[in-house]
C-alpha cells in the first residue's frame, strides 16, 4: 500500500500495469481501479502572488466569505463556518442558483408511472412534472417520484442522442441535481433562516478567476466582467474529472480509456470497466465521478458500492483461475 499520489499509468506488453508515484517510485499491479472522486481537476486560473495571498490566514478579519457552489458542499461549507463562529457575511455564488431541495417527511419511497417514457427531452420534462404532480395527489411526495425516476435514469440516458444529453447538461443538470441531492429537512430549514436573516445570500454569476481580493465575476444576465471583493473564497462547486489531468491524459493518449460521448468523464459501464471503441482493457477499472458522463447518479454513496461489488465481483472471477494455477 501507498499513500503517494498517482502520476503515471502505464500498461506493459504483458499485461500488468506499471504506476509511476509522485514519491518518484514505482509500482506494478495486474488490476487497477481509479476511485478519484471529482479529485482530479485543474484548480481555478491564479497567479503566483494571488496564491500567496489565498494562503494567508485572516480568519479573524473576515467580514464577507463567498462559498462558490451550489450543490451539499456548498451548503455544508456555510454551515460549518456558522458553526466555526462566523457572523459575518456569507455570499453562494453559483452559476444558475439551483440549492439542494430538502429530503421529506412524507412517504418518499419509489413511485413513479409505468408507462414507457417519452423519447424527446421536451416531453420527458413534461412526463416528470406530472408524475411528481401525481405522486403528491396520491399522498405521496415529488422526492418518492424523483427517487422512481432515478431508477430509470440510466436506460433514459443511455436512450438520448447526444444533442439532447448536451442540451439536458445546459438547461437543466442543475435543477436535476437540486432535486436528487437533497438535504436533510432540518438542515434546510437552516438555511432557509439562513436567507431569511439576510446574513447569508445567493447570488447568480460565473467564477471567471480569483483575485488577491475576491473574485472576477461575470453576473448572470450581464456581459461584463466585475470584480467581486471577499476576505475568502471556498470552492465548493461540483468538479468534474479533468482529461487533461497526466494520469487521464495518458490513458486516454494509450487508448487505454475513451471519453463519453460528451466528453464529461469517462467511458465506463455498470461495472467501472473502461470502455473504448476497441473494447474493455483488461484490468482497468473507473469507479464512481469519474463515469458521471456514462452513468448518471454514480457520483451518489449507493450507486458506487453497487458499482464496487460489480467490479470486485469481476476481478475476483479473473484472478481466481490465476491463483488455482499458481
Ligand atoms: C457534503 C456532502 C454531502 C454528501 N451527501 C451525500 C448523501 O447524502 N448521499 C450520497 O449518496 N452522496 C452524498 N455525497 C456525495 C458522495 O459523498 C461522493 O460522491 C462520494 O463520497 C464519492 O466517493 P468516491 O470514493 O468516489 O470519491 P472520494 O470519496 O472523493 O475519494 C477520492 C479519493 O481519491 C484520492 N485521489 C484523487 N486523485 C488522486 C491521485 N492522483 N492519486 C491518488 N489518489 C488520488 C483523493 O485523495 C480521495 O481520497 C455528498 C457529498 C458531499 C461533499
Amino acid at each position: 500500500m501507498s499513500n503517494a499520489g498517482i502520476t503515471r499509468i502505464h500498461r506493459n506488453d504483458n499485461g500488468l500495469f506499471t504506476l509511476g508515484l509522485a514519491d518518484g517510485g514505482e509500482a506494478v499491479y495486474d488490476t487497477v481501479v481509479l476511485a478519484t472522486g471529482y479529485g482530479l481537476k485543474a484548480p481555478l486560473e491564479t497567479t503566483e502572488q494571488d496564491m500567496d495571498s489565498l494562503l494567508l490566514e485572516r480568519p479573524e478579519t473576515r467580514r464577507h466569505v463567498v462559498v462558490m457552489g451550489n450543490g451539499l458542499r456548498a451548503v455544508d461549507q456555510v454551515l460549518q463556518l456558522r458553526d466555526g463562529g462566523f457572523t459575518g457575511h456569507i455570499t453562494i455564488l453559483s452559476r444558475r442558483g439551483f440549492l439542494p431541495q430538502p429530503h421529506t417527511r412524507m412517504p418518499a419511497d419509489a413511485v413513479f408511472p409505468t408507462q414507457p417514457m417519452p423519447s424527446q427531452l421536451r416531453n420527458i420534462v413534461r412526463f416528470v412534472r406530472e408524475a411528481c404532480a401525481e405522486a403528491e395527489e396520491n399522498g405521496w411526495s415529488w422526492q418518492a417520484a424523483m427517487n422512481g425516476l432515478r431508477k430509470r435514469a440510466r436506460t433514459l440516458w443511455a436512450s438520448l442522442p447526444p444533442s439532447e444529453k448536451r442540451q439536458f447538461n445546459r438547461h437543466l443538470r442543475a435543477i436535476y441535481d437540486s432535486h436528487r441531492n437533497r438535504l436533510p429537512a432540518d438542515v434546510h430549514a437552516r438555511l432557509e433562516r439562513e436567507f431569511a436573516s439576510g446574513q447569508t445570500e445567493l447570488k447568480r454569476g460565473t467564477t471567471l478567476k480569483r483575485t488577491p481580493d475576491g473574485l472576477l465575476v461575470r453576473w448572470a444576465g450581464q456581459s461584463a466582467e466585475s470584480h467581486f471583493a471577499a476576505d475568502e473564497v471556498i470552492d465548493c462547486r461540483c468538479l468534474s474529472p479533468d482529461l487533461k489531468d497526466p494520469v487521464v491524459a495518458d490513458l486516454l493518449h494509450a487508448g487505454l480509456a475513451a471519453t463519453d460521448e460528451l466528453d464529461l468523464g469517462l467511458a465506463v459501464n455498470p461495472a467501472g470497466e473502461l470502455v473504448t471503441p476497441k473494447g474493455r482493457p483488461v484490468g482497468l477499472f473507473a469507479i464512481g465521478p469519474l463515469g458521471l458522463g456514462s452513468l448518471p447518479d454514480i457520483d451518489l454513496v449507493p450507486e458506487i458500492v453497487t458499482q464496487t461489488y460489480a467490479a470486485a465481483t469481476l476481478i475476483s472471477a479473473r484472478s481466481l483461475p490465476q491463483r488455482q494455477a499458481s
